[in-house]
């Protein structure tokens, strides 16, 4: 499994992560899929907004209906939600409580860190079915 992602896509998480910073920030992974080689190829990360209530300095939530706008403005010109990023604002890119309880198996969950207002570090996730977090792998591009 692995997440391929140019880097020019990974600068606009850098600088939404950084503008919301000390609060969370969140968005979806746009792309194609080649299930075979479980493959993701990311062409568009598309910014959310943060709707936690209260907590936005240690959680994401992206509306129900977002997401299903989402989702059918991609199928119609040929992709899928493959995942979803946020940041994790003075903390370890690794996957919340919180997180493990609110996501789906089969998505990415890219996590970025961001320390003191700087990136500080990545990682990718896929929830497996018996919901445990296993990292995957960045593409060679996908660096700090
Ligand atoms: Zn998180």
């Amino acid at each position: 499994m692995s997440l391929q992602m140019q880097s020019s896509i990974l600068k606009e998480i850098i600088v939404h992560a950084s503008e919301t910073y000390p609060e969370e920030c969140c968005g979806f992974l746009i792309g194609t899929e080649d299930a075979k080689r479980g493959i993701r190829t990311v062409s568009d990360a598309v910014r959310a907004v943060n709707a936690a209530a209260n907590s936005k300095r240690t959680r994401y939530t992206i509306e129900p209906r977002e997401i299903l706008k989402m989702e059918q403005s991609v199928h119609s010109a040929g992709k899928k939600i493959l995942g979803y990023y946020h940041s994790h604002p003075d903390h370890p890119p690794v996957p919340s409580e919180f997180d493990r309880n609110n996501a789906w198996p089969g998505y990415s969950y890219f996590i970025i860190s961001v320390m003191n207002g700087s990136p500080a570090g990545m990682r990718s996730w896929r929830l497996s079915d018996s919901g445990k977090f296993i990292q995957e792998e960045l593409s060679d591009g996908t660096q700090l």
